[in-house]
């Protein structure tokens, strides 16, 4: 179960992960061509179960709660089971953000007020996870925390593993490597069935499987924008291949996850680090792009809608916005971040575009893309920017009408470039003052846009219920809920058709028309 605190930053995500167990869950069923592995190894992994209590903490983006998931898996893969309250846990996982200030002081505070958590019980486990830590922890920060057990670099849950696990991975490694001889030996003597593999157990909210799922395909950033925190803390660019990606895909949707949202920092650079240009740039081979991992995924049978994000704009190619185009199960969903609608901000920024490519790229997607949603990201008072520079950004937000803007005050991360070398020059109050013009034009553009909906019919995924009404996203990310008078009976994981009833900026309300028939591939 994820639960969300109220946090005044809209972007910044705070959560509390916990994962009720499933009547199963402490089997673990590993099977290698259908043939189950020795009871023995079974047997050790059952006698894993119930270790104790975990409780994970997250703050930060979503690529941040698809670590934390993935942490609580793999917990609960070696007989842990989650607990909501941090004082009955034996392990405490801090899953950090550095990318505001607010954010950085929240992980801070957590860590330093798990010192008496930590001192009560010193069996107690306690890792920090995420942006704070980066790609390998600082001897400051091991100065700061010596209370800390597990530093993690983002989407890494193995050191923890590791470490709860040292003198049991020796045993089962022992067990496991006289299995899989007697195995390969039994193997010779049958035909192995098609498709079997190893099971793959995935994520349960209030033990029900869960609905829609995030993959990252890309991990870290190679862009290095002026702000930015992301390339220092979680690398360099690394794409995962494609089999890799589309295997996971197949076992969530083994286990009811009918959407996925492919994550990257960013995500239509997807397969680029694996291009060796030669030095006229063309490439001696052509390597999987995002194009053709979108294909690849459209290919998983029972998978319905597949999104990706964040994307940047000197990456969305034609072939990106095609496959949109004409694969069925790719959602008309694109975020594609501006930042600034002023040239010279842009460049302070190392963004790499003008606002005219900007509003060219908006223009071009729009005509190759029918109804697409776009979404956007701006930062505020970032160093140097004058009042005719903002008036450009409110400009270009006004005559672009894009379906969402994540909106930011611009507050310096140390160690970036812009904290380095540039002046923290717009007093907060003008910075507040941007921010909320944006904020007001904002929900004037998504209340018409929305308002646009009334009386249409829409595809809705069915994610859960929200006080009492179903509650489930359009093909364009567009959240809608629908009274369950409509309709007796459970709607979750159904694909429906709903009339829009009401409309407001962030929200639709709908009325149940009839379920709909998923695409298959
Ligand atoms: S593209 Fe820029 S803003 Fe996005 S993660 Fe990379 S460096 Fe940060």
């Amino acid at each position: 179960m994820t639960k969300r605190n109220p946090n005044p930053d809209p972007e910044i995500f705070e959560l509390t992960t916990t994962r009720k167990p499933e009547a199963d869950a402490d089997t673990i069923v590993l099977q290698q061509g259908g043939v189950p592995l020795h009871d023995a190894v079974q047997d050790t992994l059952q006698a894993s179960a119930d270790r104790g209590a975990y409780h994970i903490w997250t703050i930060g983006c979503q690529m941040n709660v698809a670590d934390s998931n993935h942490v609580a898996a793999e917990l609960e893969r070696i007989g842990y089971r989650p607990t909501e309250a941090m004082d009955e846990a034996d392990i405490v996982v801090l899953n950090t953000c550095v990318v505001r200030q607010s954010a950085e002081d929240k992980g801070i505070g957590k860590a330093s007020n798990l010192k008496p958590w930590k001192r009560n019980r010193s069996n107690r486990t306690l890792a920090l996870m995420g942006c704070m830590v980066g790609v390998k922890p600082s001897p400051q920060l091991r100065a700061r925390f010596p209370h800390v057990d597990v530093f993690m670099p983002p989407s890494e849950p193995g050191p923890l593993i590791t470490h709860l696990q040292q003198d049991q991975i020796a045993a089962e490694s022992a067990l496991f490597e006289t299995e899989q001889i007697a195995h390969r030996h039994a193997m010779q003597d049958i035909v192995q069935p098609a498709g079997a593999g190893q099971s793959i157990r995935h994520l349960a909210v209030n033990g029900e499987a869960a609905v829609t799922a995030h993959v990252p395909v890309v991990y870290g950033c190679s862009h290095a924008c002026t702000f930015c925190i992301i390339p220092f803390r979680r690398g360099i660019e690394r794409s995962r291949p494609v089999d890799e990606i589309v295997s996971e895909v197949r076992g969530l949707v083994a286990q009811g996850v009918r959407e996925v949202t492919l994550l990257g920092q960013i995500v239509d650079r997807y397969g680029h680090d694996w291009r060796n240009g030669t030095e006229n740039g063309s490439l001696p081979s052509r390597q999987p792009d995002l194009a053709d991992l979108l294909h690849a995924v459209h290919e998983v049978e029972g998978l319905w809608r597949i999104r990706f994000l964040t994307s940047h704009p000197n990456y969305m190619s034609d072939r990106i916005l095609e496959a949109v185009r004409d694969l069925p199960k790719v959602c008309e969903h694109i975020e594609v971040p501006t930042q600034a609608g002023n040239d010279e901000v842009l460049a302070r920024m190392k963004r790499g575009y003008t606002q005219a490519q900007y509003r060219e790229l908006v223009d071009h997607i729009r005509a190759t893309v029918p109804q697409v949603a776009i979404n956007t990201d701006i930062i505020v008072g970032f160093c140097g920017e004058t009042d005719p520079q903002f008036d450009e950004t409110y400009q270009l937000l006004a005559d672009l009408k894009m379906d969402k803007a994540h909106l930011a005050r611009y507050s310096p991360r140390p160690g970036t470039v812009s904290e380095r070398r540039m002046e923290d020059d717009v007093p907060e109050a003008e910075k507040v003052r941007r921010h909320k013009a944006l904020e007001q034009l904002q929900a004037q553009v998504c209340g018409e846009i929305n308002a646009r909906l009334l009386g249409e019919t829409v595809e809705l995924l069915i994610e859960g219920q929200h006080k009492g009404k179903w509650r489930g996203r359009t093909r364009q990310n567009k959240l809608v809920f629908v009274n369950p008078e409509d309709r007796a009976g459970d709607l979750r994981g159904r694909l429906v058709e709903a009339q829009i009833t009401w409309t407001g900026p962030w929200s639709m309300q709908g009325r149940y028309v009839q379920e709909r028939s998923p695409v298959e591939a």
